[in-house]
């Protein structure tokens, strides 16, 4: 099953895969995928932002960051009790995981995160997988996500490292690696993706792609996002993404990490039902969902419950249950094998090498 799994690809080959005829791409990237996933599986997130706005980060493209106004009311960290009522909702509509939203540069030791580790045990507890994206860890907070039960830690690296700088200057590109080799360093699986539409070329897309494809293991979750433009960030006037670049990516995605769940995340709800469907065929098995039509923020629109039940019954898709990878076995390498061809440095081979 691991037969196709390389870390090693070069930009020259992800160029010749991103560039093939389309059809050609999205029968190549389906064929990866059925030999490596259930075809007629969706894995379905809900991601929930439990402590909204005032970021101090620069992020270019975020409704949370304080440099931009962009009408996010800052709210404190939510209540347990408020998300696990979200979260229930969301087992109801069929969602697997829980993603933890918080609007930080990185987690300081506390009380708050005393509270969201309290937040992923009483999750996991309800039979959900827990994620959780709270920007920069340390190797102890890693660890203590690990012992509280979480599932998945999401820490993007958005674009090449070239680009990233041009977007963040609060943070570096090696920041996200640092972090990105902690989570590997724990049994907590790793979702890790990027944002297309935010100016960068081709190249720094497949950059990206090549990055994430080093890390040993890759990443179980690769979040595929569409540039959402917030009003009052400085990406606000970018050109819209065609659609034909968000399936290239996502195809050429799967084709050079075929055991992860590539994820077509924000961005979906401005896309048509049969562009999504061509995004499904070429590889993408995962997705954002939600009870109102918004994903983390007001600034971010997501498609709801039900119009994704009405397409996923279209389609003929069903939604897969809470741990099912797990009990088959990952679908993609282990993290111990990965480790151990590594020699125990998670970090991607791009970056371990420098
Ligand atoms: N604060 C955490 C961090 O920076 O890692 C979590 C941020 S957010 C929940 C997770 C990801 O959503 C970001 O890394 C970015 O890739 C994506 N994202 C945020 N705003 C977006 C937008 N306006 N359009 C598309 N993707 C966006
Ligand atoms: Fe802050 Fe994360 Fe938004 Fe960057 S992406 S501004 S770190 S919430």
């Amino acid at each position: 099953m691991t037969e196709e799994i390389r870390h090693d690809w070069s930009l020259v080959e992800l160029r010749e895969i991103h560039d093939m005829p389309l059809l050609e791409l999205v029968f190549r990237a389906a064929a990866v995928h059925r030999r490596h996933h259930d075809p007629r599986e969706m894995q379905v997130s809900k991601l929930i932002s439990i402590k909204t706005g005032a970021c101090p980060e620069d992020c270019a493209y975020c409704a949370q960051s304080s440099r931009y106004s962009t009408g996010v009311a800052p709210e404190k960290l939510m209540d347990k009790a408020r998300v696990l009522e979200i979260a229930g909702a969301a087992k109801e509509a069929g969602v697997s995981r829980v993603c933890l939203g918080a609007a930080w540069r990185s987690v300081r030791d506390g009380e708050s995160f005393d509270r969201v580790l309290d937040m992923v045990r009483s999750v996991t507890d309800m039979g959900l997988e827990v994620c959780c994206t709270l920007g920069m860890l340390s190797e102890s907070q890693a660890r203590r996500l690990e012992d509280a039960g979480l599932y998945a830690y999401n820490h993007n690296l958005d674009s090449s490292a070239e680009f990233y700088e041009t977007i963040i200057t609060t943070r570096t590109h090696a920041d996200r690696i640092e972090t990105i080799g902690r989570v590997r360093q724990t049994s907590v699986t790793l979702c890790s993706g990027g944002i297309i539409g935010l100016g960068e070329s081709v190249e720094d897309r497949l950059k990206m792609l090549q990055t994430l494809a080093s890390i040993r293991p890759q990443p179980e979750s690769v979040p595929i996002n569409v540039l959402s433009k917030v009003p009052g960030t400085p990406m606000a006037g970018n050109a819209d993404v065609p659609d034909w670049d968000v399936v290239r990516m996502i195809a050429t995605a799967r084709i050079v990490m075929p055991g992860a769940d590539v994820r077509l995340t924000a961005g979906r709800a401005r896309l048509s039902a049969a562009v999504q469907a061509l995004c499904f065929l070429a590889g993408a098995n995962s997705i954002f969902s939600s009870e109102t039509e918004f994903m983390l923020t007001k600034a971010v629109p997501s498609p709801s419950y039900e119009a994704d039940h009405a397409l996923m019954s279209e389609l003929g898709l069903r939604y897969r249950e809470p741990f099912a990878r797990r009990e088959a076995g990952g679908g993609g390498e282990s993290c111990e094998a990965g480790r151990e061809a590594s020699g125990g440095d998670a970090r991607p081979a791009a970056v371990a090498a420098t």
